[in-house]
Order: structure tokens, then sequence, then C-alpha cells
């Protein structure tokens, strides 16, 4: 990483060496160098950043320590910072600024977190490329005519690019692992529950889930700690067991470790070089003692359909708030219903409709026993096959996404072939699970993820086994190949 690790600067920082305002200034100095060709940021507010980081570097100063005390982060643009624009990707917002803090982002600036940039992402977190933002989409690193994947794009660009050492995007179906795993970055998406949903912008809420994303493991514990913990706003929250180690993870041991491999995941749909890269992975793992088996989790096959069936019914529950009245421009001229409707459709991209409509379908009279309450039961099933899985070893290794970053407009005129790239990443959020992306490796140059997948709360040990990988691979500190003018 072109700037450092979080650990690294957190040790910088403690020590003396570095201050908040440097990092800081170093961020927008690679933002204002960078950001014209990767179009990760859609808005700053520099003043009130350096004036944060300020502050931080007199907590430092006051011998003060915390995790993330004077880091630059970024945020994906459908969490609120109180103040600043929350657009969520979408045109409907425009204007709007967020008149509070999410729980995520008070406790990060509590602890003295800088916020840096409000990143792009397709559309109300809608898509798995970044193509469906509102604004021009953000673009791979390791290759500028490639996706970023998303739909957290503008968060793991930031990160893979060095804007920040950290940043936060949310995951529903899949939002950090997929662009991780294109960008050679590790991201987490926590168990349901773990990480307060009030604040970050509703897409699907019986799926959505904010995570961090960063260069290695170590970093997003760092950020981790400081957000955990039950938040009256979100009556879903719970608290983390082994909270307590995020603030200096230490690498699992591996030795006897158990690890799944389910056989739908590496069956017909995984490119072949990509499958490449996977097994030499999964041969660090064995080297040190891990036992690798198969194992099979029957019913993957429904999770596509699943997902979408409910991801797109909530959708269109959760997004008739905008409507003109309360957020956004409102259309001119009509009567009501005209101006809702006219506000609606000027407002929202091709893909929110579709899905609003695929939503509204599936919870219609007639149609809800068929389609909706249907895959209410696949997903008991789906989790069921994870339970069942978890009895027989400790944590599950799969593929992030069938293959590496596309080039763009590969598949925006194909809905169901974009929603394909999500095969992999959608079992998990259906059944609550955490699960993490990290580097792997590469094919053919272009970055290839591995997941970990592992049982509820169980997060902590997740990223102790992903410290561990990464203290033997060097895959997460690869660079991209930009320019990469840093500050004196
Ligand atoms: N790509 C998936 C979708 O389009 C996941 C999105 C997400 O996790 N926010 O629904």
């Amino acid at each position: 990483m072109a700037v450092g690790t979080a650990v690294d600067w957190r040790e910088g920082l403690d020590a003396g060496d570095l201050s908040s305002e440097a990092l800081t200034r170093a961020s927008f100095d690679r933002i204002r160098a960078l950001d014209v060709q990767l179009h990760a940021v859609l808005a700053t507010d520099e003043a009130r950043s350096l004036e944060l980081a300020r502050r931080a570097d007199a907590r430092l100063r006051a011998g003060e320590r915390t995790p993330v005390l004077g880091l630059p982060i970024v945020l994906k643009d459908n969490l609120h910072w109180s103040g600043v624009q929350v657009s969520c990707g979408s045109r409907v917002l425009d204007g709007y600024r967020a008149p509070y803090d999410a729980t995520v982002v008070a406790r990060l600036l509590a602890a003295g977190a800088v916020p840096v940039a409000k990143a792009n992402l397709d559309e109300f977190a809608m898509g798995s490329s970044g193509e469906y933002s509102a604004f021009e989409p953000a673009r791979n690193p390791w290759d500028t005519s490639r996706v970023p994947g998303g739909s957290s794009s503008g968060s793991v660009v930031a990160v893979a690019a060095g804007y920040a050492p950290l940043a936060l995007g949310s995951d529903t179906g899949g939002s950090v692992r997929l662009p991780a795993s294109f960008c050679n970055v590790t991201a987490l998406r926590p168990t349901y529950g773990v990480l307060s949903r009030y604040g970050l912008t509703a897409m699907a809420s019986s799926l959505d889930q904010v995570g961090p994303i960063a260069p290695s493991a170590g970093d997003l514990a760092l950020a981790l700690g400081v957000m955990v913990g039950k938040d009256p706003l979100d009556s879903t929250s719970v608290d983390l067991p082994g909270a307590e180690r995020l603030a200096a993870l230490r690498p699992r041991s591996l030795k006897g470790l158990r690890i799944g491999l389910p056989r739908e995941y590496f069956g017909e749909g995984l490119e072949a070089e990509a499958r490449g890269v996977l097994d030499t992975a999964l041969r660090v793992f064995a080297d040190q003692g891990a036992e690798i088996r198969e194992i099979g989790l029957p019913h993957t096959r429904y999770a596509i359909d699943t997902y979408y069936l409910i991801c797109t019914s909530e959708v269109s529950s959760n997004l008739s708030r905008f409507d003109g009245v309360r957020f956004g421009p409102r259309a001119a001229g009509g009567s009501l219903r005209e101006m809702i409707s006219d506000s609606r459709d000027q407002g929202l991209g091709a893909e929110v409709k579709r899905r609003i409509l695929l939503g509204t379908f599936c919870l219609s009279k007639g149609y809800y026993d068929a389609f909706y309450l249907k895959a209410l039961k696949a997903r008991t099933l789906i989790t069921r096959d994870f339970l069942q899985a978890f009895e027989q070893v400790d944590l599950l290794a799969a593929p992030v996404s069938p293959g590496t970053a596309f080039p763009f407009g590969t598949k925006t005129d194909d809905p169901l072939a974009m929603y394909l790239a999500d095969a992999f990443t959608v079992t998990a959020p259906l059944a609550g699970l955490p699960c993490l992306a990290m580097p792997a490796g590469f094919a053919s140059g272009l970055p290839v993820g591995i997941q970990l997948i592992g049982s509820a709360l169980s997060d902590v040990m997740l990223l102790e086994t992903a410290q561990a990988f990464q203290t033997l691979t060097r895959h997460h500190l690869a660079e991209p190949p930009l320019p990469a003018p840093l500050p004196a």
C-alpha cells in the first residue's frame, strides 16, 4: 500500500513520528493527484477534516491513545456524517445533507478518526461493479479500463489507491467483499448486528451491514474495535464476543484449524486461473497444519434467486421514502400523485427502478406467497446448510467472485449477468454470518480474493485467521501501477 497500513500509521502517530495533520494533508494530495482518473470521491470538506486532524494531534500530544486516533478514513456516501452530503450515489438526494452522524461514524469521531471523503457507490448500494452510480463511476486502480467492483466502489478504490488506510463500506450481498477482491484489499462483513445500522441509508434491512475496508486484517480490527457494541438506536445490534482482542490483533495458529471448502463454490462458473490462485492460497493454510476438507452447502443453488427476491422486496419498501416531499429535488407542477411519481422518475436510476418494480411485484397480493414467502423458506434452508457445516469445520474458505475485475460496459446491458457476479457473496448474508475477503494472488495481473466465512459472532477469529495468512503472504502489500506522488 503506497502510503502504508493503518497499523503502520498507528505506530508512527503513537511514537510521535507522524502527525494526523500531515497524514490528512497527504490524503488530500493523493485525492487531488489521482481522483481525476479514479473517481472514487463524491465529496470532501477539507477544512473540517484538517480541523479534526489538529484536534487528534492535540489529543495525541496529551498522551491519549485509541486504535484510530488521528487516522484518515473514507466513508461510503450512504453513511451519515453530520453536515456533509449523503447522496447514496443518486440524483434523488441532490442537495441533501446529513442531519446527524451514523452510530459507526459517531464512534469513529469520538475515538479521533478523521473522515476525509465521502466515497462513490452504485446508486443506493445496488450493483456489483460501481457502474450504477449516478455519477462518473469509480475506476479500478489496477486497470482503469476495468470496474473496481461494487457497490462500495469508491471506498475500496480509496484504500487501494492510498487515499486513506481505512474506509467504511456497506455489504448487503457482497458490496465490500467483491470490490475488495477486484482491487486487492481486505474487507470484513461482520455478523449481522455487530455494527449498528443507524445512519446507514437502508437498502435491504434484513441484510445490510456496515463493513470496514483496509489493506490488512490488522487494520480492519483497529476500526472494528471502536465501532462495535450494542446501540440503543438499532434494536438488531449485538455485542461482539472477543472485541477486546481487536485493538492489538494477533495471528491465530492455523494448526488443526478445520477449513471447509464448499464444493458448490468450486464447480463450473469459477474461472480456471482464479481457481489456480485459490489452490495456491489454500496450500498456505495446509502447510501450517490446517485440515482442509470438502463439505456441501446443497441449497447454494437457490441463493441468487432467494437473495434477489428478498432484497428487491425490502428495497421496494425502504425506497418509498424518496418521494420528493422530504428529501432532495421536487418535480414541478401537477397533482400530488404526479409530483411524487415525477420526482421518483427523474431522480432514480434504471437499476433502482427495476428493483422497486420487482420487489413491489413480489410483495403484491397473489404473488406474496409464491415469491416472497417462498424466498424466506429458502433462506432458512440456506442458513441450515451453514449451521450443519459448522458442526464439522471451524470456518469455510471460498472464492469471492467467479473471476477478476471485468471491463466497463460488459454487464450493464444484462442485469442477470451482473446479478451472477454475486453468486458467492450473497449466501453468507442470507444466513447473517461474518465473512471476509482478502488478497490471494493475481491472475493475468489482476487481483484475486479469497473469502473466509465464519459462524455467527466468530468475527474476531476470522480476522485472526486472515492475519495469520497475511503474515505468511505479501499479496495484500502489492501496490497498483499508479503514479504515487507523495508530499515531502
Ligand atoms: N451486488 C449486490 C446487489 O446488487 C450486493 C449489493 C450490496 O451488497 N450492497 O444487490
